[in-house]
């Protein structure tokens, strides 16, 4: 008997294991404490997560497989994966465990011990999910002071022949980004959206019964999200007919009736592998191929971008610098995560609406992630292990491997600058622009000083002036400095002594 591992972010109905003709192989499959509990989830994460584990394991079922899934409340079950098999292996006398290489750090760490911690032959096999392996990213910069995600980008989609000219790029150019990035217009009616009701109380009642902490919200005991390929097929051709003629153009904009926009949503179905990234990127090719006079060339690069470039690099940083990934905080930051990130109870109204949103739908969309709660925990100087906690807890899609190179990476800088050449931060003006947001906020986004002067302001200036010594130098930065030295000296200080005094009263802004 030969044990094979599924866990639960490895739903690849394609992989090649199932096409193999198998005999005295099962199928281990198990919701544990260890996995529900290492952070905080949101509620909409476990459940969306357990419905398509177990319409996998249905699936494979039907198809033939024998396979021991273990629920989270199943009497045998001790609750982790290392202790799970050891009672496995010796009740079903099994002689082998293969399993798929997992995408976190941390169970990568534990199942490397398998072979001398059960005294069997233990074999490991590629997920087939990535184009990368896992150490290319690695290997692409290696020599290179700064990992440069544009070089990475452009190599794939040279390697992979998308959206090319022979060796040039198609529209003689990389990139469109100029021509996206719009805000909503005035009346704008939110975009269509497709939202699937799977009634997941059973589950919820055994995340009850089991003492399991979740946060957020999940109304009428409705998951909304994709439960199998199926689903998740239907959303990509959504996305692709949809949404996908605005997406580049609205990618950057925010708005208190929109919440997810033009945005995809295929985060969670791609990191549970139930869609392949190149699957995905060649459907919306093929749709952009059939109707170019309304999907623009900005629009598909723009997508495209996003999931062979970003997405890939970002794993393959994680790969290239964990474990000391998790410990960088270059500007040696230690503020605590406000409480109202738990709630969303604070009158700044960018932050309620999307922490909101983000309680409510366990979604939000790069900018809001980015500019918005990003932007804020980094000005306000909170500790990147707060910040990664509270990221790595709230979205449906929220996995180490992306979340930790985009949190502590790309948004809050600790790292840096290997990911990001410089930190993401803005006043109040770019919160305005991009959004509707500031209309009805306590505070007012023109002011830097005063009661009711927006704290994205001063905090903005504090944090270089703050900084200095370590920004100073980078060219994309130079410029902040030269207008920051213009400023009048009693300018300067009421900025900082207004920066001191909202640091001083995070708690209750
Ligand atoms: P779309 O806007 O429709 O984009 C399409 C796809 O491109 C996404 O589904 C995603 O797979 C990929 N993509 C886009 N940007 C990135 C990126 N920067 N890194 C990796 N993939 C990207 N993404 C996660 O999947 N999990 C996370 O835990 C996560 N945490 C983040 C934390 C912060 C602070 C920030 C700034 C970004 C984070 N992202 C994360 C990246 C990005 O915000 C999400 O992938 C995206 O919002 C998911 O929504 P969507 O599917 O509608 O994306
Ligand atoms: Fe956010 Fe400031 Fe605008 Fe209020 S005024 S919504 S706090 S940017």
């Amino acid at each position: 008997m030969k044990l094979r591992l599924i866990l639960a972010d490895q739903l690849n109905a394609e992989h090649s294991w199932y096409k193999e003709k198998e005999s005295a192989t099962l199928y281990c499959m198990m919701e544990v404490r260890s996995e529900t509990d290492y952070a905080l989830h949101h509620v909409q994460k476990i459940t969306a997560l357990f419905l398509a584990f177990r319409n996998f394991a249905g699936q494979l079922q039907k198809a033939g497989k024998s396979i021991l899934y273990l629920r989270l409340d199943d009497h045998r079950n001790r609750q982790s994966f290392t202790e799970n098999l050891r009672w496995i292996i010796a009740e079903y006398a099994a002689e082998k465990i293969e399993y798929q290489l997992p995408d976190e750090f941390r169970l990568d760490t534990e199942f490397s011990c398998w072979e001398r911690e059960f005294n069997l032959p233990v074999q490991a096999y590629d997920t087939e999910h990535f184009l990368q392996e896992r150490y290319a990213v690695k290997q692409f910069f290696q020599g290179k002071k700064t990992f440069l995600m544009e070089s990475f980008y452009r190599n794939m989609r040279k390697q992979y022949h998308l959206l090319m000219d022979g060796k040039e790029p198609l529209g003689g150019r990389w990139n469109f980004d100029a021509e996206n990035r719009k805000s909503y217009p005035k009346k704008m009616r939110a975009p269509p959206i497709l939202e699937f009701h799977h009634d997941v109380s059973e589950i919820t009642d055994m995340l009850v019964s089991c003492n399991v902490k979740t946060i957020g919200s999940l109304p009428g005991q409705v998951s909304i999200w994709p439960s199998d390929r199926t689903e998740s097929l239907q959303l990509l051709e959504f996305f692709a007919e949809h949404l996908l003629p605005r997406f580049g153009e609205y990618q950057d904009a925010m708005h208190t009736e929109i919440w997810a926009g033009y945005h995809s949503r295929l985060s969670f179905a791609m990191n549970t592998k139930m869609l392949h990234p190149l699957e995905v990127v060649q459907h919306c090719l093929s749709k952009w191929r059939k109707r170019s006079e309304d999907i623009s060339l900005a629009q598909i690069e723009g997508f495209t971008r996003q999931i062979i470039g970003w997405r890939e690099y970002m794993r393959g940083i994680y790969w290239a610098t964990m474990p000391e990934y998790r410990t960088l905080n270059y500007f040696q930051n230690t503020n605590a995560l406000p409480h109202w990130f738990w709630s969303g109870e604070t009158r700044m109204n960018c932050l309620r609406y999307t922490i909101r949103q983000s309680l409510e739908k366990g979604y939000a969309h790069h900018i809001q992630r980015l500019m918005v709660t990003g932007n804020f925990a980094l000005l306000a100087g909170i500790h990147p292990d707060a910040v990664d906690e509270w990221y790595l807890g709230i979205y449906v899609d929220a996995y180490e491997w992306v979340e930790i190179t985009n949190t502590r990476g790309m948004s809050q800088f600790a790292d840096g600058g290997i990911v990001g050449s410089k930190p993401y931060v803005s006043t109040a003006n770019y919160i305005k622009k991009m959004s509707n947001y500031c209309d009805e906020c306590h505070y007012r986004e023109k002011e830097r000083t005063g009661e009711g002067s927006c704290p994205f302001n001063s905090l903005y200036w504090n944090f270089y002036f703050r900084n200095r010594e370590k920004l100073s130098s980078n060219p994309r930065i130079g410029m902040m400095y030269r207008v920051w030295d213009k400023m009048q000296p009693d300018i300067q200080e009421s900025i900082l002594e207004q920066a001191q005094n909202y640091l001083e009263r995070l708690e209750t802004l």
